[in-house]
């Protein structure tokens, strides 16, 4: 399997080639997208310029794009019927853009398209990582709070419970990172039941790649 990771930083990208590993439980071949992001919503401004370069100049069988939902919409049952499109779902977004993409692409490297993996984090990555941790971080209490309009924790306050200060170096955020998808490196179930939808939706995008033919190693 050849993929390639496109989020927010390089520090996202350390982290979830950890996590798509512990999904697809192997390890995989990781294929740069050419292209860095800096935040949203550059991520969904280059991912079309990423996944054409994917599928005309590599032999990657699929892209994995995370982003940050921040205060946006968050990705839930409903917005999974067929059809349905929320414009402040970036999840729902970054699908469309996608979708846009890959129909106007001819066939390349003996295949018709790129496939998708497209995960959200509510409200950033750094609750992902605090998964098993903290048990007062998930999805869950992230919906409560926006529906009574206070927020349970902020963006600032997962980053100091993840990296002791919420302006951390490069290398010790990466540091804390991959010590924190440790504990779901063989075992995600933990990841997909507090976090559903977001973490839930890039696992099941994986789950549904074709076991590849040869080649696909
Ligand atoms: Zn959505």
């Amino acid at each position: 399997m050849r993929l390639a990771i496109l989020s927010e930083s390089p520090v996202d990208e350390a982290a979830l080639k950890v996590l798509v590993e512990g999904v697809l439980g192997a390890p995989f071949h990781q294929v740069q997208p050419a292209l860095r992001a800096r935040g949203w919503p550059n991520v969904q401004q280059i991912l079309p310029a990423v996944i054409r370069h994917l599928h005309f100049n590599t032999r990657a069988d699929g892209v994995v794009v995370v982003v940050d939902a921040d205060d946006s919409v968050v990705h839930t049952e409903e917005h999974e019927a067929p059809g349905y499109f929320h414009p402040q779902c970036r999840l729902c977004q970054l699908r469309a853009t996608y979708r846009q993409t890959v129909k106007r692409l001819p066939p390349a490297h003996g295949r018709t398209r790129v496939l998708r993996c497209v995960g959200v984090a509510v409200p950033a990555i750094e609750a992902w990582y605090l998964c098993g941790r903290d048990d007062s971080v998930s999805e869950a209490a992230w919906l409560r709070g926006q529906e009574k309009g206070r927020a349970p924790y902020t963006r600032a306050e997962l980053k100091h419970r993840v990296y002791g200060t919420d302006r951390p170096s490069l290398p010790h955020a990466i540091k804390c990172a991959l010590r924190e998808v440790q504990r779901h490196r063989r075992d995600v179930r933990r990841l997909e039941a507090d976090f559903p939808h977001g973490f839930g939706a890039l696992a099941r995008d994986l789950r549904s790649w074709p076991a590849g033919p040869a080649g696909r190693d």
